[in-house]
């Protein structure tokens, strides 16, 4: 598909949001052209509730649809033939020209060749045309029989494998007939933005995709503990951010060094209510980044159930140590499902390299599995006049970067 000049974006959700659907187009044509930006010229243009990406350059096709298949907003992708002419002749070496393109030469042809059923289906929006829609169906169809029946071309007007569509707009005429599925959700930027938790597991980078996935602007934070955290377990959680951000776009990113909080809570609280404690103070600094961003929500990927700090007790106790809003888009997820949807993502291969996480090198053997709200306030009231100083420290020399 070397030869292909433009692609129609089809998109849904945005498309329900009345009046402010311009907003949310307008918004998605700049997350497209900011994306394409490396690879080429190209012009992105709103048109009657469609848009249209032009190639001005040439480009590398499937470095293209690799990058417009991960913008959040984008329902699919159609590649499209543009006729040279806005005459039938044209539009009929177009369309023959688009099946060569789409399933002579093309290694993602799912079909053997030309073995398939299709139906045209025309749109004339310029009635100027000397030919009515039907008209235009019947006749394509046959040229394209004519050319490809031999080789297992076939029609079929209730359900066709491929259907071919034909748009007359304006003085152009555009064939398409594939649909190459993009991301869905709403286009980043139209939806504020959010904190996000993110380790080097496997949970929290799901849930950052799909927090981003509704439109959210994504910043992250990692609490690193050197040197009981390597250099490499803050590598992989970079790497982590760099895959999401290859759909959220970039990701503010925060390296919080952690240690001397997590050695001040371990000398001075009972050790079964470590990971709380220490979750919630995790929480309170990346409230603080958060507003200081202008972030609106801080989001985790915690599941109910899946350790000690995640049962229903644990997550209400974490979540009272802050007043904003917590999401936790994987909540109601098994591990197998989360597992699913990272490696539909991308970033299960490297959430699976080994790695130490602050969390486990401190962790109990007996973690309290359904903490009293008295009994952490009891236990923090031991690091009062110590720990303050030290999270001040930790927001005030944070590391900051942009992952992209
Ligand atoms: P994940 O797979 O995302 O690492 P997990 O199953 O290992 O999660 P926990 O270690 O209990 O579970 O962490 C729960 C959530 O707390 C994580 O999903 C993440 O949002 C946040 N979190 C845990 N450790 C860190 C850390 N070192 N830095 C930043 N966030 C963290
Ligand atoms: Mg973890």
């Amino acid at each position: 598909m070397k030869n292909i000049k433009m692609f129609l974006v089809r998109y849904a959700e945005i498309g329900t949001k009345g009046k402010n659907r311009y907003v949310f187009e307008d918004v998605l044509c700049k997350r497209i052209r900011n994306r394409l930006k490396p690879l080429g010229e190209f012009d992105v243009r709103r048109d009657f509730g469609r848009i249209y990406i032009e190639a001005k350059s040439d480009y590398d096709y499937d470095e293209a649809v690799d990058k417009l298949t991960k913008i959040f907003g984008i329902v699919g992708l159609c590649p499209v033939t543009v006729a040279d002419e806005f005459t039938y002749e044209s539009i009929s070496k177009a369309a023959i020209e688009h099946f060569e393109e789409s399933f002579g030469n093309s290694a993602d042809n799912p079909y053997d060749g030309y073995n398939f059923s299709f139906k045209v289906h025309t749109r004339r929006v310029n009635k100027n045309f000397p030919m009515n829609s039907m008209e235009v169906d019947m006749e394509i169809g046959h040229d394209l029989l004519e050319k490809f029946e031999s080789e297992g071309l076939h029609v079929d007007v209730h359900k066709p494998d491929i259907m071919v569509e034909v748009e007359l707009r304006g003085e152009q005429a555009y064939v398409y007939s594939k649909i190459i599925p993009g991301p869905g959700g709403l286009p980043v930027g139209t939806n504020g933005k959010a904190m996000s938790l993110l380790s080097g597991g496997i949970d929290s980078p799901v849930a950052t995709y799909m927090i981003g996935k509704r439109g959210v602007e994504m910043e992250a934070v990692y609490y690193n503990s050197p040197p009981y955290t390597s250099a490499r377990a803050l590598e992989k959680v970079e790497k982590l951010g760099r895959i999401v951000a290859q759909y959220t776009g970039p990701i503010k990113f925060y390296n919080v060094n952690f240690t001397d909080i997590q050695l001040c809570i371990y000398d001075n609280c009972p050790h079964d209510q470590l990971t709380i404690i220490m979750k919630r103070i995790m929480f309170q600094i990346a409230e603080r980044l958060a507003a200081q961003d202008d972030c609106q929500a801080i989001v985790t990927g915690e599941s109910i159930g899946q350790v000690s700090s995640q049962t229903m007790q644990s997550l209400g106790v974490i979540d009272a140590a802050v007043q904003c809003p917590v999401y936790r888009p994987v909540v109601g997820m098994d591990k197998q499902e989360i597992v699913e949807y990272s490696q539909k993502i991308g970033t299960f291969e490297t959430s699976i390299e080994p790695y130490e996480d602050c969390c486990t090198i401190f962790v109990d053997k007996h973690p309290v599995t359904k903490p009293k709200m008295f009994a952490i306030q009891k236990s923090e009231s031991h690091l009062v006049g110590k720990i303050e100083e030290l999270i001040d420290k930790a927001v005030e020399t944070a590391e900051i970067k942009f992952l992209s």
